[in-house]
């Protein structure tokens, strides 16, 4: 009997970012439909899944800000065959990370109480938001990270070219650079 061979699982992966790098992703256009013939797309932020699957390629845009985003990847990674750090916010931390040169209760003074007008003060019961982390780190100081695409954002050409590339075997990683 014939070897059934299945395509490869891919998901992405929305933390600290300004979506901006999965709307360079969607620019990609009808290449997104020769894509989708060769990929299975089993998680994204416009799909609804409950607990994060398996996954052969998993592209994570946005740095680790807080305890959410912290669970998340770390979930993501063992679940993951190969973590792909997509954009300058999760190879470098970049804009994400501008709020560590302040001390965190100041960003959250800043946050909730001197810029808010309607609710003063931080969030709690249901309305509670995730515990910022003292330092909005890069994914890669959290979890291993297997390749470095980035950018600001990464262009839909380049990461046409670098998904492309890592299904057909090809090397396409900065890695040694950010590793
Ligand atoms: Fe947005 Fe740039 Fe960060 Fe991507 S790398 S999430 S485009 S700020």
């Amino acid at each position: 009997m014939d070897r059934v061979t299945r395509k490869p699982r891919l998901a992405t992966v929305w933390l600290g970012g300004c979506s901006g790098c999965h709307m360079s992703f969607l620019d990609l256009d009808e290449r997104l439909i020769s894509l989708a013939a060769r990929v299975d797309l089993c998680a994204s932020p416009l799909t609804d899944y409950k607990d994060f699957p398996e996954t052969d390629i998993t592209l994570v845009e946005g740095a680790v800000a807080n305890q959410e985003h912290l669970e998340h990847i770390r979930t993501v990674r063992r679940r993951t065959k190969i973590l792909v750090s997509l954009g300058d916010c999760a190879v470098t931390g970049n804009v994400t990370a501008m709020r560590n040169i302040f001390k965190l209760e100041d960003v959250l003074d800043r946050a909730y109480r001197q810029t808010a007008t309607v609710v003063i003060g931080i969030p709690s019961g249901n309305g509670a938001v995730p515990r910022l982390l003292d330092r909005v780190r890069p994914v890669h100081e959290v979890v291993k990270v297997d390749r470095f695409v980035p950018g600001c954002p990464p262009s839909a050409d380049a990461i046409h070219e670098f998904v492309v590339g890592l299904l057909e075997g090809r090397a396409t990683s900065l890695q040694g650079r950010f590793g």
